[in-house]
């Protein structure tokens, strides 16, 4: 009797735990989820049709990087001279530097120069339009084509938008006598689609040897979502914090070879498949970075009933979150260094076994792992003395994480929610790398944000067949850093 009584007072106080846990996690998430700051919409400056125009002429350069550097060099050399004669009043009244011939720095003094400046960076070269793709565009990719409301062609999104939107927003605030307070550079190089190795990084060079260091740089990285984050119906403004690192690795082994007619039991390309294999079954450990955490705290009370409490407890929540965004491939990109198998190479006819065989496999560094943690995780997982882990290429590392609460991040933050008044702001991370990489000696913080919508219809484009832009989007995008360089 005495035992029931026992056990009945321990499942009340069971149930009475498990009711204040429960009201405990609703409260949290309605009363700690991220507020959005409070800015109210500014009117619409007037962008005038020459600013279209410009960027239909830029769209027509072809300015393509390819792997090998064998560049059109005069495509860039009219790109120099556009730039020269389109923007008067920067080329009058900007200090401009080039670098490695067709990058480009203008420095604009600001009204106090004690400050520490800050950079706007975009780059002008573009991907080439493969062969077999120019067919599927609906207009010419190097045409520049106005149509009706949209403006099409190579680099409408990726990345002589922002080229064009910055000087345009700089032209802008000379006409009108704006003038920032702190000194502003604005980069402009021209071979990130190659990994920046003549442009960024000899511009970086050039900031330490003349001993310039940046309080704050934008980049490219994270732009205005729409439909891309599940449940939310508002668009999300998401301003990258961070960007993940780069690492290349080589597994390569040697066996016997011979004749394909008596194989033994292994070969080198069945040792490196194993191993392979193996990689692909175990990825490197899975964990939520401050970037992804402060984003589910931001968009936490946009969410359904539910979701909106998982993510406003990640406390207790977390494991069920990691394996919720385990099903998707942008999901598992932003919670764990990814592992992707990129070249196998080995056998050259097919009566021959090979000696050798090998593969590559990059890695995208999520903030904390290193190149280290890549080859401890690699050797442990295939456990294979007979095969040897060389890293290839130079390891760029997991960036460092700019802080939400600094001055720049409220005035991009704030500039947003002036000039798109519709949508959310959120911190995120960036998966790919920019060029921003080069610039980690002389710069402290780095945020990742183009103020255009991507959306599902569009997200393919960049890269890929029918690039183009609202001229309405444009012109929002030029407001943008209109009011950035007022702000600061
Ligand atoms: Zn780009």
């Amino acid at each position: 009797m005495r035992k029931r009584k026992v056990i009945k007072k321990y499942f009340i106080l069971a149930l009475i735990g498990l009711c204040c846990l429960f009201f405990g996690l609703i409260i949290s998430a309605f009363y700690n989820g991220q507020e959005q700051s409070e800015y109210q919409a500014i009117p619409k400056i007037a962008i005038g049709e020459q600013a279209v125009k410009h960027f239909s002429e830029a769209l027509q350069l072809k300015t393509i990087s390819y792997m090998d550097y064998q560049i059109d060099s005069s495509q860039y050399v009219a790109f120099n001279n556009w730039l020269e004669r389109t923007y008067p009043l920067i080329n009058q009244q900007l200090e401009h530097t080039i670098i490695s011939d067709f990058s480009h720095i203008y420095h604009w003094k600001g009204q106090n120069s004690s400050e520490q400046p800050i950079m706007l960076y975009a780059h002008l070269d573009v991907v080439q339009v493969i062969d077999n793709e120019r067919e599927a565009w609906r207009y010419d990719p190097w045409s520049g084509k106005m149509a009706t409301d949209t403006i099409w062609g190579r680099g409408a999104l990726d990345d002589k938008v922002a080229v064009l939107g910055i000087l345009e927003a700089v032209e802008h605030c000379l006409v009108n006598g704006i003038r920032p307070d702190r000194d502003i550079y604005l980069c402009i190089g021209h071979d990130e689609e190659v990994g920046g190795k003549l442009g960024a990084q000899k511009m970086a060079e050039y900031f330490k040897s003349n001993d310039i260091q940046f309080a704050y740089a934008l980049d490219e990285g994270l732009t205005i979502t729409k439909d891309l984050i599940p449940n939310i119906d508002k668009q999300v403004s998401l301003i990258g914090i961070a960007q993940k690192g780069y690492c290349s690795v080589e597994l390569s082994t040697k066996m016997d070879g011979g004749h394909s007619s008596m194989p033994s039991p292994e070969t080198s390309i069945d040792v490196i498949s194993k191993a392979l294999t193996k990689l692909n079954h175990q990825g490197l450990s899975s964990r939520l970075t401050l970037p992804v955490k402060q984003m589910l705290s931001c968009i936490a009370p946009e969410m359904p009933f539910f979701q909106r409490i998982i993510l406003s407890n990640q406390w207790l929540f977390a494991p069920l979150i990691k394996r919720s965004y385990e099903g998707s491939n942008v999901g598992n990109a932003s919670i764990r260094t990814t592992t992707a198998a990129t070249i196998f190479s080995s056998g050259k006819q097919e009566n021959i076994i090979p000696e050798q065989a090998t593969a590559c496999l990059n890695f995208r560094l999520l903030q904390g792992d290193t190149e280290e943690t890549v080859l401890d995780h690699i050797k442990k997982v295939i456990g294979d003395d007979r095969i040897n882990i060389t890293v290839i290429g130079e390891t760029t590392p997991a960036s460092n994480i700019a802080n939400t609460n600094s001055v720049f991040y409220e005035r991009v933050e704030q500039s947003i929610l002036e000039v798109f008044p519709e949508t959310i702001v959120s911190p995120g991370l960036v998966m790919a790398g920019t060029d921003a990489k080069h610039f980690s000696e002389v710069c402290d913080e780095t945020l990742y944000f183009r103020p255009m919508i991507m959306h599902p219809k569009n997200l393919h484009t960049i890269h890929g067949i029918n690039e183009r832009i609202a001229i309405k989007e444009y012109e929002d995008f030029i407001r943008f850093y209109i009011r950035l360089v007022e702000l600061n």
